[in-house]
C-alpha cells in the first residue's frame, strides 16, 4: 500500500490521459453524455434490459462490479486524491475496498409473506426504476462504488450528477464500474452521468418525470433542494459528530482512538470525530496522550491563526473555507503560521464550548477539546453541539449507565462506544457498511432495500400448503 510520491504521480498521469483521450471504455460502452438527457434515456433503456435479468444473473454483475473496483482501488483513490486535494491516498484506498467489499448486494432483498385462512400474500422490494444520485467531493469514488453496488443489487440503474470538483474520479469510477457489467454480461448504462455535471444538470435530473427516486449525499443546501423536489427522496445531510471522554475511560486507548478517527483521510468524512468533551479530572491526561499519538496541540495565539487562517466570517457565522477541507495538518499549521516539530496528524486546541472549532463541522484535523465538570455537562454539550443533525457520536467510557444515557439522549443515526468513528461504517467494526448514511430522511445507513419499492400481490385460496 505504501507508494512513492513518484509512483503516485505516474499513476494518476496516465488515468489523466486515459480520461481525456476517452480510452476507458472499450467500443459501443458509453455511459457518460454531452447532454444530461441521454444520460437518462440511456439509463432507462438500461435498466429495462436489468429487468430482463435474472437474480442471479443481476448477482454475478454485482459479483464482477466488486471485482472491478478491489482492482482499481488504488487508481481511483490517487485519481480522487490529485483532482480534490482532499484526504490522503492509503485511507481512500481503504474506503474503496470497504465499499467494494462490505456494501451489501442483492441478499440484502428480502420479500415477506402473509399466509392464513385467506390465502396467501406476497410482500416483494422492487426498483424503483431509475433514481437520480448526487454525490460529494469528500468520498467521491467510495461514494459511486457504494451507491452503483446498492442501487443496481435492487434492479435499479442510476444517473449520477457528482460534485464538479470530483469528476473525473467520479466519472471514472462510473466507466470502470459500467465496462464490469458489460464484460459480465449485463446492460450498458446502468451509471450514467452528463460529462459536465453542473447545478443546471442536477436541476434537469431532479425534476425529470423518468426519475423516480432521488439519493443526496452532501451538505445542508443539496438536501434542501432533493427534499423539497417532491419525489421520494432518500437524503445523506450533514453532521458535527462529537465525543464524550468520561472519567472512566481507558484514556490511552481513547486517545489513540480520537486521533485514528479524527485525522483519517483529513477528517473529511461525515461520521469523523468533530469536537470532544471531556470531564476535567481526565482532561489533561486525554490531551498529553493524543500528543503522542500524533496530534499537536496549539494554545493561545495560535488558536486564533488558525481560525483566521482556515474560517471565513459570513453573515456573523464561521463557515469553512474550503481550501482547508481534507488538507493535511502540517498544511494547516504551516499555512497558518505556527511553529511546529515532527509530523503531526491532527491539531487539538482547548478551548472554550462555542468556539467555531466546536460549532462548526470543519471536515479538515482540526480538533476542538472542551473541559467539562461532569458526564451530565458533558451529555448536555455533545447533544447541543451536534446541532440536531442526529448523524454520529461517539463516547469513551465503562460506565454502562453513561454509555446508555449517552446513547438515548444523542439519538443519533450511528453511535459508536469505545472505538474511532469509522467502526460505525463497518470499519474495525461489525456490520455492513455505507457511505451514505440517510440522515434527515430516516432510512440510516443505506443499503440495496432502501433504493427499493414494497409491492404486493395476493392470491385468494389454494396456494397454502397446511
Ligand atoms: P456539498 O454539499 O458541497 O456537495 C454535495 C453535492 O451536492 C455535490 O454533488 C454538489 O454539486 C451538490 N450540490 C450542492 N449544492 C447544491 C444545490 N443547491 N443544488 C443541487 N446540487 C447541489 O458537499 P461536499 O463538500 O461535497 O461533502 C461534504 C458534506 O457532505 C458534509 O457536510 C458532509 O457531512 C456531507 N456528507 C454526508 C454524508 C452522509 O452519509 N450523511 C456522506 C458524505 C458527506
Amino acid at each position: 500500500m505504501a507508494l512513492t510520491k513518484e509512483q503516485i504521480q505516474q499513476i494518476a498521469a496516465q488515468t489523466r490521459s486515459s480520461f481525456e483521450s476517452g480510452s476507458f471504455a472499450p467500443t459501443g460502452v458509453q455511459c457518460l453524455f454531452d447532454d444530461v438527457h441521454d444520460a437518462i434515456d440511456t439509463a432507462i433503456r438500461a435498466q429495462h434490459q436489468l429487468m430482463d435479468m435474472s437474480l442471479e444473473e443481476r448477482g454475478k454483475l454485482i459479483e464482477a462490479m466488486r471485482v472491478c473496483a478491489r482492482e482499481h482501488a488504488e487508481e481511483l483513490a490517487i485519481l480522487a486524491h490529485e483532482e480534490t486535494g482532499y484526504g490522503k491516498v492509503p485511507h481512500k484506498i481503504a474506503k474503496n475496498l470497504l465499499a467494494a467489499n462490505k456494501t451489501p448486494g442483492i441478499e440484502d432483498l428480502h420479500p415477506t409473506a402473509f399466509s392464513g385462512d385467506n390465502g396467501l400474500t406476497l410482500v416483494e422490494t422492487a426498483p424503483y426504476g431509475v433514481i437520480g444520485a448526487i454525490t460529494p467531493s469528500t468520498n467521491p469514488t467510495a461514494t459511486i462504488i457504494n451507491n452503483s453496488i446498492s442501487m443496481i443489487s435492487a434492479g435499479n440503474a442510476v444517473v449520477y450528477n457528482p460534485h464538479p470538483a470530483a469528476k473525473r474520479a467520479s466519472q471514472k469510477a462510473m466507466e470502470l464500474l459500467n465496462e464490469a457489467i458489460v464484460k459480465a454480461g449485463g446492460p450498458n448504462g446502468l451509471m450514467t452521468a452528463a460529462k459536465e455535471p453542473t447545478l443546471d444538470t442536477s436541476k434537469v435530473i431532479m425534476t425529470h418525470k423518468a426519475i423516480k427516486m432521488l439519493a443526496v449525499t452532501g451538505g445542508e443546501a443539496v438536501v434542501g433542494v432533493a427534499m423539497k423536489s417532491g419525489k421520494k427522496c432518500v437524503a445523506a445531510g450533514p453532521g458535527n459528530p462529537p465525543v464524550i471522554v468520561d472519567e472512566t475511560a481507558d484514556i490511552a486507548q481513547a486517545a489513540k482512538d480520537i486521533v485514528d478517527g479524527a485525522s483519517f483521510d483529513n477528517n473529511v468524512l461525515c461520521v469523523a470525530e468533530k469536537e470532544v468533551f471531556m470531564v476535567n479530572s481526565i482532561a489533561d491526561s486525554l490531551m498529553n496522550t493524543m500528543e503522542k499519538c500524533g496530534a499537536y496541540r496549539v494554545y493561545g495565539e495560535d488558536i486564533d491563526k488558525i481560525v483566521r487562517t482556515v474560517l471565513i466570517q459570513k453573515d456573523g457565522k464561521y463557515v469553512i473555507n474550503r481550501k482547508f477541507v481534507g488538507h493535511d495538518a502540517t498544511y494547516i499549521l504551516r499555512e497558518s503560521g505556527v511553529q511546529f516539530s515532527g509530523d503531526p496528524v491532527l491539531v487539538i486546541a482547548d478551548v472554550d464550548r462555542y468556539h467555531p472549532f466546536v460549532e462548526v463541522e470543519m471536515l479538515m484535523p482540526v480538533l476542538g477539546m472542551v473541559r467539562v465538570n461532569n458526564f451530565d455537562e458533558a451529555l448536555d454539550e455533545a447533544f447541543r453541539a451536534e446541532h440536531g443533525c442526529q448523524h454520529s457520536a461517539m463516547i469513551h467510557s465503562s460506565n454502562v449507565h453513561n454509555m446508555s444515557r449517552a446513547a438515548r439522549r444523542m439519538n443519533t443515526t450511528i453511535f459508536v462506544k469505545n472505538a474511532p468513528s469509522y467502526s460505525g461504517l463497518g470499519f474495525g467494526g461489525e456490520g455492513y457498511t455505507t457511505l451514505t448514511i440517510a440522515t434527515p430522511t430516516g432510512e440510516g445507513l443505506t443499503s440495496a432495500k432502501s433504493f427499493t419499492r414494497a409491492r404486493r400481490c395476493v392470491l385468494k385460496g389454494d396456494f397454502r400448503i397446511i
